[in-house]
């Protein structure tokens, strides 16, 4: 699996083995442990780039379908680190059954940003995608859904959202996508295989020193479930 050095961002392959070690970056001299869910994934995502132009006249000329097919198979690109990471095939689906999709949107949508986000942090990317934003257009949905036993309220709730809140986060989110695509594609694997060959001891070095580069962040901890 391929990383991005936090220090330099220089790329850097790593096989299952380095998961949680220290190694150093030869590009730039500073240790950093590798990512622990690389013995979790051991793949990588297949994401691909996609017109942000293309991917907005999609969502008005569908009013918002497309989006929700698109966005729900970008799942299907992601390595599954957690059990109740979902499929394309059940993202979508559920997205589709009324009322569940109401509950739904929220993790769905939610989960794409977090697993995004891992993405770019593998990639040494920052973690901006719009998760924030994605609650936020998955309340207003539920919201407006709702409101629409109200005269004209509950259209005009999902009117905004549709037309200006939803495709700001689409585009966000395919912005982020489009980056981290384009990192990957332009990086060549000059700084091969570190870390196999020279084991943390002999770095000299406990996980405890390496300040800034030695923030872990155990995602399973953390975001699991
Ligand atoms: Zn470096």
């Amino acid at each position: 699996m391929r990383i991005g050095c936090p220090t330099c961002k220089s790329t850097i392959d790593l096989d299952a083995n380095c998961a949680g070690q220290l190694i150093r970056c030869r590009a730039c001299g500073r240790s950093f442990v590798a990512p622990s869910e690389l013995t979790v994934t051991g793949q990588r995502h297949t994401l691909s780039q996609f017109s942000i132009v293309g991917l907005l006249l999609l969502h008005f000329l569908t009013m918002g379908v497309y989006s929700v097919i698109h966005l729900g198979l970008m799942h299907d690109r992601l390595p599954k680190i957690r059990k109740s990471d979902p499929s394309g095939f059940v993202s979508v689906a559920l997205s589709m059954v009324p009322f569940v999709n109401l509950v739904w949107l929220f993790f769905s949508l939610r989960r794409l940003c977090v697993r995004l986000n891992e993405q770019r942090r593998f990639a040494g990317l920052p973690e901006d995608v719009p998760q924030t934003l994605a609650v936020v257009v998955a309340t207003l949905l539920t919201c407006g859904t709702v409101a629409t036993i109200l005269p004209i309220t509950g259209w005009v709730v999902l009117g905004a959202t549709l037309s200006v809140l939803a495709p700001v986060f689409l585009a966000t989110v395919q912005a982020s996508v489009n980056e981290l695509v384009a990192l990957e594609d332009s990086s060549q694997p000059e700084t091969a295989s570190h870390g196999a060959n020279e084991p943390a001891a002999s770095a000299g070095l406990s996980n405890r020193d390496l300040g800034e580069a030695g923030e872990r962040r155990d995602l399973a901890g953390t975001t699991g479930s």
